[in-house]
């Protein structure tokens, strides 16, 4: 039951924790988000193709 989001945060340390501050060094943290790789979008451009076949049929 994980969602596809990711809620892992990364602190400055170069540490990941999916607390609101970095359990290490108690820095506050930063969610990770990753820049290009979206696999929600990925889904969402499969299914618009899918989709475009059936109308086309
Ligand atoms: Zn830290």
């Amino acid at each position: 039951m994980t969602p596809m989001k990711s809620i892992i945060r990364r602190c400055g340390c170069g540490r990941y924790t999916m607390a609101d501050r970095c359990p290490f060094c108690g820095s506050p943290v930063e969610p990770v988000i990753p820049p290009r790789f979206s696999p929600e979008d990925r889904y969402g451009e499969y299914r618009r193709r899918a989709k475009r076949e059936r109308n086309g049929r």
